[in-house]
């Protein structure tokens, strides 16, 4: 089997209802979906996290040219090459976004030339439901009124959904934080599972004085609460709060997780599949918390394409700790608008009663709609 031709998807979408988050409100949904042809007949399909053109240019003109005609077996030896292609230049950021879209689409062919899901070929599966977690409950208003209204009636349709846990987001201000959070644990009850994301919209003294207040409202993780280079604020952060301190989704291979790791820095790793690395890199990553027994929560947002891989992952991320009661990662399940996420699939990752399925069949275990991609190509 050699492939034959890389094709870079750009997505964008427009949203009815916009949201924001620390940085930034958002308008439309983008994706960037890569589609890798062999000469056996057999597609694989990646998905990575980041600003679509550009990881697309990434892909088309510096990677795809190393790949066409190769073998995509040879995962390692592959991943190694392509990094290694833009090392003097790509060690974080868009090359490795890049590069991790086309390792989550060697693994499908890997894992639908033979005829396995992915999880089967990583050593799994470990477990093959996983508890999911809503995220949502942006800023839907600068109303702080209406705000809470819309965020009540938002929390309390994943309580009926069946959610267990759900995310909301932080870093608006000291009041403006207190008072969401406050009035979504009032929403929600003391048994439901809540975490909190600034999306690194604090700087040290903010989080410190924020994660104090929340302390009493039971916040089962702060996310990026400060900047994701700022490692040592991290670390202070973690050691002055009992809150468990977590982050990662804007960093990048095991390199960036191993100074994390060394550093104390966080109680749970949170790699994107789309962009630390792709799976390749995200099981290594898995393999160097566990050594330093410290938890992995993958990040997730992108295409079902992307949540498929999350899946697979999590199917043999490690147990941590290996009891009767031991703790069991969970499955961000973006629940913000987005009008191709589940749509690209032929049978959407469904969350029933808060829990989703891995996927078994071969591969990422998907089926992509290429009337779903055409519809919001733009490139
Ligand atoms: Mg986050």
């Amino acid at each position: 089997m050699k492939i034959t031709a890389i094709r870079a998807h750009v997505l964008e979408a427009p949203i009815d209802q916009p949201f924001a988050f620390s940085q930034a409100w958002v308008d439309k949904r983008v994706g960037l979906v890569v589609e890798v042809e062999t000469d056996a007949g057999v597609t694989g399909w990646g998905d990575g996290y980041g600003p679509p053109w550009a990881l697309a240019a990434v892909i088309e003109r510096s990677y795809a040219p190393r790949l066409i005609g190769r073998s995509p077996l040879a995962g390692d030896a592959l991943w190694e090459e392509l990094y290694n292609a833009l090392r003097d230049h790509g060690q974080r950021g868009i090359a490795i976004q890049a590069l991790s879209a086309l390792d989550i689409a060697l693994w499908d062919l890997r894992g639908k030339h033979f005829g396995a899901p992915v999880h089967a070929l990583m050593g799994g599966p470990i477990r093959s439901e996983v508890r999911a977690y809503a995220t949502g409950l942006y800023r839907r208003s600068d109303d702080r009124t209406k705000n809470h209204k819309l965020l009540t009636a938002e929390a309390e349709g994943y309580l009926a959904a069946g959610f267990t846990a759900m995310k909301t987001k932080v870093g608006f201000g000291y009041d403006d934080d207190i008072a969401l959070v406050t009035m979504l644990r009032e929403t929600i009850g003391p048994d439901v599972a809540l975490f909190v994301d600034a999306n690194h919209g604090c700087d040290r003294v903010q989080a410190h004085r924020l994660a104090r207040a929340m302390e009493p409202l039971d916040i089962g993780w702060f996310e990026e609460p400060v900047a994701p280079e700022d490692i040592v604020g991290y670390a202070e952060l973690r050691a002055a709060t009992t809150i468990p301190i977590a982050g990662g989704e804007c960093s990048f291979t095991r390199h960036d997780f191993h100074r994390i790791l060394e550093a104390g820095a966080m109680d749970i790793l949170q790699p994107d599949t789309a962009s630390c690395g792709g799976l390749t890199e995200a099981k290594r990553i898995a393999d160097l918390a566990w050594t330093h027994g410290v938890r992995y929560q993958p990040h997730v947002w992108g295409t079902g394409i992307g949540l498929a891989a999350a899946m697979q992952l999590l199917a043999v991320l490690p147990t941590t700790t290996p009891a009767f009661g031991a703790h069991q990662p969970l499955l961000e399940y973006d629940s913000t608008p987005h009008p191709f996420r589940q749509d690209l699939l032929v049978e959407p990752i469904v969350v029933a009663d808060g829990v989703a399925t891995v996927p078994q069949g071969p591969g990422l275990g998907i089926e992509v709609r290429r009337d779903v991609l055409e519809r919001w190509r733009v490139n």
